[in-house]
């Protein structure tokens, strides 16, 4: 196992240290190396006027009389067995956002390591936002560093912020502001002045240890206080993002928004997409990237990749993955295709749809889970999407025919008038049979006539209405 370095500028007993541990611990043999007593707002500082001490608390657990940035040299440079592979600071109680990053220990510690050559990380917590989540976000992102790496010369300062955070945005560091000093009574104090100030022109270059600087008095470390962040703070606005143009130039866009579900998407298609044979590769390009967690409820969201399907309200279901992939895949679209869905549910299946057709139009019959779904298909971005609630047996008439359909509720036959409204050459995925047994049914119109294929057992919730179960 890789070895992780854990510091942060809280001390080594902060319980955002502790929570950062344990979520990274899946990762590698974790290292803690960490102030004895908190260092906030300590910036990159480096003690050169004394020894350093160590003490061990536990296994691969340490307490240093330093800074974290102390931490981090030490841990890089040799106090370790082997080289640490990540360093990652923090969870920082409070944000450390635009120019705190010049206070912040957490993200000094994060600094040092990325100027030993170790990719880092810093990570805080907005107040009153939930340690678990910023310790899951830090594996999230710990894990895709490990994955990808980092480019030379460039940390990640990551703020959780205190609402459960719906994706994760790459972003430059944005400049802020503050109105008046962060401690007032320090301009006041003619001699505290003078220490600080002498202490704070130090500025180290590699650490030479035991260089006594006898004229130094080390500044004590102290934290802002806590209404600097709300109350005297004026936010600048954000450095402007160039983004990409009409035309797509993605080199441009600086600004992205990355999902912390991706991995996790990337192995439910492999397991259990790829593995069972879905082999359309615009199909997996969908399934890879439609966030599907976002089409469950929120207490769902840590199983929304499971192998199953997941329950939506009303006494339905969003389907499981690899139905979702074996339908679309059986209904073999070039993106050129209009489609009609029966049975929006969550939105997710057509949402995928909608990756890979020109225009989906689907209907649900329920209208509280269709009016959720136009709305997050809305905010997705979809503009080729129409949800309308109605009886889908029925079809759309106004906007047939249509190049493929898909119905996403078991009925017992091919409702007639869907098949009237299928192309010529057109393709129909739809489950049939009873309650208990039913088969995923490929429906292709071939001279006008019926052309039926089992592909599967299947089972899905009822498709209620004219042509089908009633309610
Ligand atoms: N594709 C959806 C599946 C939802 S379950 C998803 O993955 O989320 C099937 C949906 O079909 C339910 O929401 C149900 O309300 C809807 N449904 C059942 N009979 C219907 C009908 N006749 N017309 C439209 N929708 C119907």
């Amino acid at each position: 196992m890789p070895a992780l370095l854990l510091t942060n500028d809280d001390g080594v007993h902060a319980s955002g240290l502790g929570a950062l541990a344990q979520a990274l611990a899946e990762l590698g043999e974790v290292y803690v190396l960490a102030p004895e007593r908190e260092q906030s707002a300590c910036g990159h500082a480096l003690t050169l006027h004394r020894p350093l001490r160590v003490d061990r608390l536990g296994e691969r657990r340490f307490a240093v009389n330093g800074t974290p940035s102390d931490c981090v040299n030490l841990g890089v440079l040799g106090f370790l067995p082997e080289r640490p592979v990540l360093v990652v600071a923090g969870v920082n109680h409070g944000t450390n956002l635009g120019d705190d990053v010049t206070y912040s220990g957490t993200v000094s510690a994060a600094m040092e390591g990325t100027l030993l050559g170790v990719p880092a990380i810093a990570v805080s917590l907005a107040p009153g936002g939930d340690l678990a989540v910023a310790a899951e976000v830090a594996r999230l992102v710990a894990l895709r560093v490990l994955v990808t790496g980092l480019p030379k010369m460039t940390l990640l300062n990551v703020n959780v912020p205190g609402a459960p955070p719906r994706g994760i945005r790459l972003t430059r560091l944005g400049h802020r502001v503050y109105r008046g000093p962060a401690r007032p009574h320090a301009l006041l104090d003619r001699r505290r002045r003078a220490r600080v100030g002498r202490a704070s022109g130090h500025r180290h270059g590699r650490p030479a240890r035991g260089l006594r600087l006898d004229h130094a008095t080390p500044p004590r470390p102290h934290r802002p206080p806590g209404p600097r962040r709300a109350r005297g703070l004026r936010r600048e606005p954000r450095c402007p993002v160039p983004r990409g143009d009409a035309k797509g130039r993605a080199e441009k866009v600086v600004e992205r928004v990355w999902d912390p579900f991706e991995l996790v998407r990337a192995q439910m298609v492999d397991e259990q997409l790829v593995r069972r044979g879905i082999a359309d590769a615009r199909v997996l390009g969908a399934m890879r990237k439609v966030p599907r967690q976002l089409f469950v409820d929120e207490a769902l969201r840590g199983r929304a990749y499971g192998d199953h399907p997941l329950p939506i309200g009303e006494e339905q279901t969003i389907s499981q993955p690899y139905i979702v992939a074996l339908m679309t895949e059986l209904l073999e679209l070039s993106g050129r295709e209009k489609v009609l869905e029966i049975g929006t549910g969550s939105g997710y299946q057509t949402a995928v749809l909608a990756e890979l057709a020109r225009r989906v139009c689907s209907i649900e019959r329920l209208p509280r889970l269709a009016e959720r779904a136009r709305a997050l298909l809305e905010q997705r971005g979809y503009t080729n999407v129409w949800v309308r609630v109605g009886s889908g047996t029925l079809g759309w008439p106004d906007e047939a025919p249509f190049d493929r359909i898909l119905v996403t509720a078991s009925g017992p036959a091919v409702p007639p008038p869907l098949f009237a409204q299928l192309v010529e050459g057109g393709r129909m995925v739809v489950p049939i049979g009873d309650a208990l047994n039913q088969v995923l049914t490929l429906v292709e119109k071939v001279r006008g006539e019926m052309k039926t294929r089992e592909c599967g057992e299947c089972k899905f919730v009822k498709l209620v209405g004219k042509y089908a179960w009633e309610a």
